[in-house]
């Protein structure tokens, strides 16, 4: 990945971080750390295209995007990066999305990985990724990336969103509990299809939710894991509820199959 290698360019690069790094939570320790760490979002649609930018943004040192599908005029309600013309050429959400990340971070390396990640792919998908972002939206894909999160102590954030509820939930292999602790198996509702296609979603609660899902991935990119919200976090924002549901309780009861039991099901082809 690519760094800042003298000091000429390391200040070049804090400067341009200034207004992050002068918040002291982060400070210029945590934008170096930053600058070298990994990730991988898995799929580029609503969620993970706002969440690809705003880690490109921060300043993220290699960004790695995975996605098998292509532009659709549906899409652009919700979607960064995408334009009418991607949706008329049909182009890959991964080859548009490179274009304007490279765009917006010239040092950030982006890479991508046109294929569905799936049990025979996430291998190859995830490669050295430091963290695990969900841009997915179904529950198969979320349960294969926690079985490969926790088999290979990788921190994980899920995010979902449908209609105009969203939630967040932070995994950290071996500290929190995994989405199979909470979430046993995949919901009736989210059976067999994806989740906005049939219940539909309002275009900026995806952008919300990613916010989210992005300050949680900076705060363990950037050295600090012990500021992660611990809770599952939902959100209506067309209702206004906001609930914060306590998971200190969850890992004592049941063994969970997944990082208890060490059975990742959702790993076999
Ligand atoms: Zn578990």
């Amino acid at each position: 990945m690519k760094q800042p290698k003298s000091d000429k360019t390391q200040d070049v690069y804090l400067k341009r971080f200034s207004r992050q790094t002068v918040f002291p939570g982060l400070g210029v320790r945590g934008q170096l750390e930053l600058s070298q760490r990994s990730a991988l979002v898995a799929g580029v649609g609503g969620l993970g295209s706002w969440t690809a930018e705003y880690l490109v943004r921060a300043g993220i040192g290699h960004l790695r995007i995975a996605d098998d599908d292509t532009v659709e005029l549906s899409n652009l309600h919700r979607q960064a990066f995408y334009t009418e013309q991607d949706a008329t050429r049909r182009r890959l959400k991964v080859d548009a999305a490179a274009d304007r990340l490279r765009a917006i971070n010239s040092h950030c390396i982006i890479d991508t990985f046109a294929e569905k990640v799936d049990p025979l792919t996430i291998q190859r998908a995830v490669d050295t990724a430091d963290i695990i972002l969900d841009g997915t939206d179904n529950y198969q894909t979320r349960f294969l990336i926690n079985d490969y999160a926790i088999k290979h102590n990788i921190p994980w954030i899920f995010a979902g969103v449908v209609e105009a509820e969203g939630q967040v939930m932070s995994i950290i292999p071996g500290k929190t509990p995994c989405l199979r602790c909470v979430i046993p198996s995949q919901p009736s509702c989210c059976a067999g299809g994806n989740d906005c296609c049939r219940a539909g979603v309002v275009g900026p609660v995806v952008g919300l939710i990613s916010a989210i899902q992005a300050v949680e991935a900076i705060k363990i990119l950037s050295g600090q894991p012990q500021k992660i919200n611990t809770s599952l976090v939902k959100y209506n924002f067309w209702e206004n509820h906001y609930q914060k549901v306590d998971l200190s309780g969850v890992r004592s009861g049941t063994p969970c199959p997944c990082c208890h039991e060490k059975d990742f099901i959702y790993l076999e082809p």
